[in-house]
């Protein structure tokens, strides 16, 4: 560590980080009207680095469902686009190995871009469950239908920025992988790799940096193999150039770096200090009261049938816009951070069964068992929330089904079998709720084979 952090501070070249907000894959946009400049004598180095980083991938490549799929000469130019497009979407959400079960999976159910064009938003939201930001799960759904309505898919860069849901970067990657073409690709792991090689100190999410990272890759890309080049680069960054360890004494690009050059003279300089670390910007807190309704229909011995075939649990469908849209929850409902006690939430939570599910719960329906089971929170990219789960149980007075038909218009109700719900394509935080509703029932349970069954039902209803 340095002992006198100011000097250090003073030499180095990375300026101070300022906040920002988190960026998006897509939103690392290419300059208007960007395109690859070819070797130029700026760049005297790019035909050594292309072959050395071209002969390390050929060595060092992973091999994954989707490579295989999007090799040149297998199958058409179609089906190699469209293995690329799934997988690109998904690993822009989560790591290579979750990524690989995701996509065989949903590589078997829809194969080609036609089959998905087929597929219900429901069962796509299913298969993406777990991966998070389902507006990419949505925007491929819409993009395949897009695409087979126009009978073609697109084959170049610019041509597939037209489709639904892809930005520069997919757009890039699919370009250059499936169908050749000498364009680049900046994701995360190439802004890592570009920023040590050339050791640029400034702000990467910086719309000029980033510009300059479009071009800079623009001009290394292979005119033969851009699409390995490409996936040599994202390897690379993924792999041997990471975040906080790079192992540079196996780089294949190692003597052309120029982060490495910097720190071997100065010993305050690291390779690391490349990216600028960016502040991400503080996410929201949210704070919200949910309710896991299970409706014991015509059941009096409840504690006794709570994990019964009679059992069904209510969810609800949140709107087709905004946050986790079109998808299956709990019934919830934001409070404010003041009005997170139980009495107020309870109050809140009534309020918006009665209101909008015509669920009175006074009129309609006995309350059997209504308890709060504890908080969760949940992290999005711009939001922290924090659930507070209450899970009640309802002997209703009504028929269910006259119960969904009286619910607004607006608002979209199901009721599930609790083994239905076990197999359910539920977000993960939904599905962390459940989970926590089921362990609370197991030990209630098992609290409750202790007690003599006289005072049961009192304990139940306390
Ligand atoms: S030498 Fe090290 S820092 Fe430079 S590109 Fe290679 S792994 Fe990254």
């Amino acid at each position: 560590m340095d002992k006198n952090p100011k000097a250090a501070n003073k030499r180095r070249p990375i300026r101070k980080p300022r906040a920002a907000a988190s960026v998006d894959i897509e939103d690392l946009t290419a300059p208007s009207g960007y395109r690859a400049l070819g070797p130029t004598s700026a760049v005297a180095a790019s035909a050594t680095v292309r072959a050395e980083l071209l002969r390390w991938y050929d060595a060092n490549r992973r091999d994954l469902p989707w490579r295989r799929a999007a090799e040149p000469g297998r199958g058409r130019g179609e089906e190699r686009a469209y293995a690329v497009w799934v997988s690109e979407v998904m690993l822009q959400q989560t790591r290579v190995p979750v990524v690989v079960d995701y996509y065989c999976r949903w590589m078997a159910r829809w194969p080609t871009v036609h089959s998905l064009a087929a597929a219900t938003q429901e069962e796509v939201n299913e298969m993406w469950a777990g991966l998070g930001y389902y507006r990419r799960a949505r925007f491929l759904l819409e993009g395949a239908k897009q695409i087979v309505e126009k009978g073609k898919f697109p084959c170049t860069a610019s041509t597939l920025r037209e489709v639904r849901g892809i930005g520069d970067y997919t757009a890039g990657a699919i370009a250059s992988i499936a169908f050749n073409e000498v364009v680049p690709v900046v994701d995360g792991n190439v802004v890592r790799v570009m920023s040590r090689l050339y050791a640029i100190p400034d702000n990467p999410k910086e719309s000029s940096t980033v510009k300059r990272f479009w071009e800079l890759t623009g001009q290394l890309v292979d005119p033969l193999r851009p699409g390995d080049f490409n996936q040599a680069m994202m390897e690379l960054g993924a792999t041997l150039c990471s975040k906080t360890k790079p192992g540079c004494s196996q780089c294949p690009i190692s003597s052309h770096c120029q982060a490495l050059v910097l720190s071997s003279q100065n010993a305050s300089i690291k390779v690391t200090d490349y990216p600028r670390v960016v502040a991400k910007a503080k996410p929201r807190s949210d704070f919200a009261a949910v309710c896991v309704v299970q409706i014991a229909q015509g059941l009096d011995q409840v504690i006794a049938d709570m994990i019964g075939k009679d059992n069904f649990f209510l969810f609800i469908k949140r709107p087709e816009e905004g946050l986790l849209a079109g998808l299956w929850e709990f019934p919830s409902i934001l409070v404010d951070e003041g009005k997170t006690d139980l009495p107020n939430r309870r109050k809140e939570m009534d309020k918006y069964l009665k209101q909008l599910l015509c669920i009175d719960v006074k009129q309609r329906a006995s309350v059997i068992l209504r308890e709060d089971v504890g908080q969760h929170v949940h992290i999005f990219s711009h939001i922290r929330l924090t659930m507070f789960v209450e899970f009640m149980i309802l002997n209703l007075k009504d028929d269910v089904d006259q119960l969904c038909k009286e619910g607004k218009d607006s608002i979209k109700v199901k009721f599930i079998y609790d083994d239905a719900v076990e197999s359910m394509g539920l977000t993960s935080g939904i599905r962390k709720v459940y989970n926590m509703v089921k362990a609370f029932k197991e030990k209630r349970l098992s609290e409750q084979s202790q007690v003599p069954a006289r005072k049961r039902s009192r304990r139940l209803k306390q």
